[in-house]
């Protein structure tokens, strides 16, 4: 089922992130956590897209078996990183072929130690042209990223949403946004969206912080501010990491009660391929997705 019509069948959609096992890690681990996931009855799962080679096969993979085997739905993400037009053609028709309707079209960092994204060959140099030629030849669901803090490149928020504005008029159907610490931030860039004519649904994404050694990752995505509460809480935790998983558990719920009371569209949770926090974050909500 295409997302864009589950939105506007319903007022509110659940929906967690997994990605492809880096490296080493097991893809039976995964599958367990996204049985798990789906004990939860959420209306979509979305998988990453990786930088290159295996992973992205994997994503494949991963995509139609949660979507065949499963019968869960599934938003497969996809870059514009290392391909030319005729690649992206060609991953779009698998994606098709294992019967996936819905896309997250995304124009993919820079490579590491980079910091300018420079298009393939042949490619697209943002994430609009991905939507456009999505949109001109497929008959996918879309769905975009959005940066309630601005995204790194982007000179302040007000230029990156006129740059949102124009995925969402090359045919994007919704957006997901990045991780954000302080709801206060995504209402602003709701407000800043709308105001610029984007009325498509805008799903928040949230990541529960689990323990300090997510910080360096968070910190390196460039734009996401540390509430200053969070930040003492972690330094007094660093070395009691049981707590720390609960506070920031805790924290999630709160933030998550928050955006709920604020009326958001839908909740994307960012997993980390671990069950168990959502499944806390989403019972303490006491939400039920279907139905
Ligand atoms: C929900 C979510 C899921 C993600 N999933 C993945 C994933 O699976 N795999 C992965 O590799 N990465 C993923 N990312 C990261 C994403 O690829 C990076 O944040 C990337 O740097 C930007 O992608 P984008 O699609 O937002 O780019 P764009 O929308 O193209 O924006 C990139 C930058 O260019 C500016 N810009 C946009 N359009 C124009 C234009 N026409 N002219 C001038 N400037 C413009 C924007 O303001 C912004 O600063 C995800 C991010 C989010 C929020």
């Amino acid at each position: 089922m295409k997302i864009c019509d589950l939105l506007e069948k319903k007022r509110f959609t659940l929906s967690f992130e997994v990605f492809p096992p880096v490296r080493d890690g097991s893809l039976d681990a995964l599958f367990r956590t996204i049985r798990e996931l789906k004990g939860l009855s959420p209306d979509f799962i979305s998988v990453t897209y990786g930088a290159g080679g295996s992973t992205r096969d994997m994503s494949l993979e991963i995509a139609s078996k949660v979507k065949n085997e499963y019968g869960q739905e599934v938003l497969a993400h996809l870059t514009c990183v290392d391909s030319k037009r005729e690649d992206i053609g060609r991953i779009l028709g698998d994606f098709r072929r294992e019967g996936i309707e819905n896309i997250l079209a995304l124009r993919g960092d820079p490579p590491k130690g980079e910091k300018v994204f420079s298009p393939t060959p042949g490619g697209f140099g943002y994430a609009n042209e991905l939507v456009e030629f999505i949109r001109d030849r497929n008959d996918f669901c879309i769905g975009v990223a959005g940066y309630p803090e601005g995204h790194i490149e982007a000179p302040g928020l007000d230029e990156d949403i006129i740059h949102l504005k124009r995925k969402v008029d090359a045919g994007a159907d919704f957006i997901i946004t990045q991780l954000f610490l302080d709801n206060g931030d995504f209402y602003r860039f709701r407000d800043l969206a709308r105001a610029r004519g984007i009325s498509i649904p805008i799903i928040p994404g949230v990541f529960p912080i689990l323990n300090v050694k997510q910080i360096p990752r968070i910190i390196s995505l460039g734009v996401v501010k540390i509430p200053k509460d969070l930040e003492r809480k972690m330094s007094e935790l660093a070395e009691k990491p049981e707590e720390m998983g609960k506070y920031g558990i805790d924290f999630a719920i709160r933030q998550v009660q928050d955006l709920i009371r604020n009326e958001v569209r839908g909740l994307h949770l960012y997993s980390m391929n671990r069950s168990g926090p959502v499944i806390s974050i989403v019972s303490a909500i006491g939400f039920k997705a279907k139905g």
